[in-house]
């Protein structure tokens, strides 16, 4: 039995009925979340829904309003933030403008008294590994947006946390660095094996980053999932429409248009156009309203009674002409039941 418990992984971080309020908001209202050991995980969600708070009560920037926070196994509760085996980074990088890029990844060695020569090699090693070994004289004005980022992990590092926490760290980024810069992350989380919680409202960003995503909505956790699940069986209306594009069904349309009880999700490339008359028509029918070409895909809109369905067609399917009346097709195990969404009682 003790063999079998130590193979499983060890959780990293614990949250039981967390809730946090300003005033009448609960900003986050009762999450349960466990994080696994040298798991990336990504707290995704629009602006507003939570996420940093969240990451600000494991850091002991801030103090829930009720539940229950453990970091391996212990409670946190009286613990300063200085104390937990945690670390941040933060969008806007908070690199001390009048140090140089050396001293900014020694600061944290420095408070925890590590002696001098020490904290030097381990700085050194830190900076190496962000490739960014011969910036170590510059001031943070003198780098670029991603070598500052590549700074603030390397100070967030050097001090061997057990848990990294990253709030929009690419947030500043133009796309095509951000994307470099993902790869990046993702090669430093491996390579350290720690435990990254991530926060983002990116969910590009997030499934491709993430072993595990929460994905939240109004303080709520909506699901809790790999990218993959997240995807292909989304849990709620929320995660269906803000996880990738989704055809919804409300009650209604899934009674008058699909023949079934409850609301219910396609996406779009799990739907078959066909021309009206064709001998294989599909189950359902509408009229093209537009087709865009999106590179490796066609998305074409077409309206099915009252609601707009997408479809992701092949570049190379036949050419549909606006106006046209067509037929729509699916395999029953593409349709998916959803729940109604989690509700903040407040
Ligand atoms: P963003 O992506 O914009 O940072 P978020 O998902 O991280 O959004 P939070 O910053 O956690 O969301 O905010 C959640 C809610 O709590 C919001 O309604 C916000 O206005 C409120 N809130 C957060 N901090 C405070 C505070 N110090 N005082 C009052 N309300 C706050």
């Amino acid at each position: 039995e003790e063999r079998i418990m130590t193979e499983t992984a060890a959780t990293a971080i614990s949250l039981r009925g967390v809730e946090r309020r300003f005033g009448d908001v609960a900003a986050v209202d009762g999450v349960n979340l466990d994080i696994t050991e040298g798991e990336f995980f990504s707290m995704l969600g629009p602006s507003g829904s939570g996420k940093t708070t969240v990451l600000r009560l494991i850091a002991g920037f801030d103090e829930p309003t009720a539940g229950t926070i453990e970091l391996s196994g212990k409670p946190v509760q009286r613990l300063a933030s200085y104390d937990r085996d945690v670390n941040t980074v933060f969008q806007d990088y908070a690199l001390f403008p009048h140090l140089n890029v050396i001293e900014n990844v020694e600061f944290g060695l420095r408070i925890r008294k590590v002696a001098k020569s020490r904290r030097r090699q381990l700085a050194r090693e830190a900076l190496d590994r962000m490739r960014l070994g011969a910036f170590e004289r510059r001031r943070p004005s003198e780098l670029s947006g991603g070598q500052r980022q590549r700074v603030a992990l390397a100070r967030a590092i050097v001090v061997d946390p057990k848990v990294l926490l990253l709030d929009e760290p690419l947030g500043a980024l133009d796309k095509k660095l951000r994307e470099q810069m993902q790869v990046e992350l993702k090669d430093l989380q491996r390579n350290l094996g720690i435990t990254f919680v991530f926060v983002t409202h990116d969910q590009e960003e997030a499934l491709t980053l993430s072993d595990r995503i929460a994905v939240f909505s109004d303080g709520k956790i909506q699901q809790v999932d790999t990218p993959e699940n997240l995807y292909r069986a989304p849990a709620t209306e929320f995660v269906a429409s803000f996880v990738g594009t989704s055809n919804l069904f409300d009650e209604e349309h899934s009674l008058r248009l699909l023949g079934m009880n409850g609301m219910y999700t396609i996406r779009p490339e799990n739907l078959r156009v066909s021309s009206a008359g064709d001998e294989h028509a599909g189950r359902l029918t509408g009229t093209v309203r537009n087709r865009m070409f999106i590179g490796a895909n066609h998305r074409t809109i077409i309206d099915v009674d009252d609601i707009e369905v997408s479809v992701l067609e092949p570049a190379d399917s036949p050419n549909r002409s606006l106006g046209e009346q067509v037929s729509l097709d699916f395999n029953e195990s593409d349709v998916r039941r959803l729940r109604a969404d989690e509700q903040s009682a407040a």
